[in-house]
């Protein structure tokens, strides 16, 4: 076994240990492998070991590892989880298959008419600033309500739900808070009509915490490739 398997197979297990925890079927929790800085070749060690859905930050990183490992069958799926500017979103509506990263209408308009006629509708998730950090991307919770409403609208993305990134905090409870208003805004989104069925928090360190709070897909990645090198661009 790889030590991508064996960390692998040890998130998986942390995860159904926080599913039974929190009384929850474990198929409801997706996990997304987070590899950004991490090279072509850990990739395919962890998708051997039969992990699909994988997680990038850098629109250009990401293209070439998504070219070197067109050959995987089957085939992998991909999301963007780092910051998305206008002039990139002609390649990201072509060559992923979600964003979760979606913080302003402008955005979200363009994916939407540069998605090709041939694929499905790009699988997007709104970025909130749950944690009101100033230099953190993501929309304010304020605003969610009416951004939500106009990106469900267009025609070829279909809005799945919201994402966040809280701010790093030591304990269980701290972890559960600002997880904890995101799902309120979820469920308050979807009362108001809107169908949503996803929630992406949760990342190595307090993915327990983010799925006894509703988690749908937890991005992990350290927890599955090791640490990453200090010099790497902060999320
Ligand atoms: C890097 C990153 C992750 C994964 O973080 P780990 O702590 O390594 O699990 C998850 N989500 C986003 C948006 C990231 O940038």
């Amino acid at each position: 076994m790889t030590s991508e398997s064996i960390k692998l197979q040890q998130v998986r297990e942390r995860i159904g240990h926080a599913c039974a925890q929190a009384g929850r079927p474990v198929p409801s929790v997706t996990l997304l492998a987070v590899s950004k800085t991490f090279g072509p070749d850990a990739v395919r060690a962890v998708a051997a070991a039969g992990q699909r859905a994988f997680g990038e930050n850098y629109v250009q990183e990401a293209l070439d590892k998504i070219a070197a490992l067109a050959d995987v069958q089957p085939p992998l799926q991909w999301h963007l989880i780092g910051p998305l500017q206008s002039n990139k979103t002609r390649v990201v509506a072509e060559t992923f298959d979600w964003v979760h990263s979606v913080d302003r209408l402008k955005i979200a308009e363009r994916l939407s008419a540069q998605r090709p006629a041939h694929l499905p509708p790009l699988q997007v998730c709104l970025q909130v600033n749950i944690s009101g950090e100033s230099s953190k991307s993501g929309v304010k919770p304020a605003e969610v309500p009416a951004l939500a409403r106009a990106v469900a609208m267009l025609p070829r993305i279909t809005l799945r739900g919201l994402m966040a990134i809280p701010e790093p905090a030591g304990d269980f409870a701290a972890q559960r808070a600002p997880h904890r208003a995101l799902r309120e805004l979820f469920q308050a989104l979807k009362a108001d009509g809107l169908a949503l069925d996803t929630l992406s928090i949760g990342m190595s360190a307090d993915l327990e915490a983010a799925i006894a709070e509703g988690a749908t897909i937890v991005r992990i990645g350290s927890a599955i490739f090791g640490s990453r090198p200090a010099a790497a661009p902060a999320a």
